[in-house]
């Protein structure tokens, strides 16, 4: 699953991004079924500063989701794509 959606970085927060959503589901199932199925609490329960560390990083990935990577291997994955034709300005014609 390498340089897939761009570089390291963009890959951990889609990652993170995607354990986020289906831990905060499991919190709602477990709600209903009156249990803790907050995965990241019943592994870092013990640790709270590291669960605490874990939900930043899965809203900081999940900002990071909304504005994208601005680094050159993601840059490189979306060349291809045509929502990005405003940022090829056509002033290089300098004759
Ligand atoms: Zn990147």
């Amino acid at each position: 699953m390498m340089k897939k959606g761009g570089c390291s970085a963009a890959s951990i927060a889609m990652i993170l991004v995607i354990i986020g959503a289906i831990n905060w589901g499991l919190v709602g199932l477990g709600g209903f079924f009156g249990g803790n199925w907050n995965v990241v609490n019943l592994l870092l329960g013990s640790w709270p500063v590291v669960e605490w560390i874990i939900y930043i990083l899965v809203g900081i990935a999940g900002v990071m989701m909304i504005f994208g990577c601005k680094c050159l291997s993601c840059k490189e994955s979306c060349e291809g794509r045509p929502t990005t034709m405003n940022q090829n300005s056509s002033n290089m014609g300098g004759n």
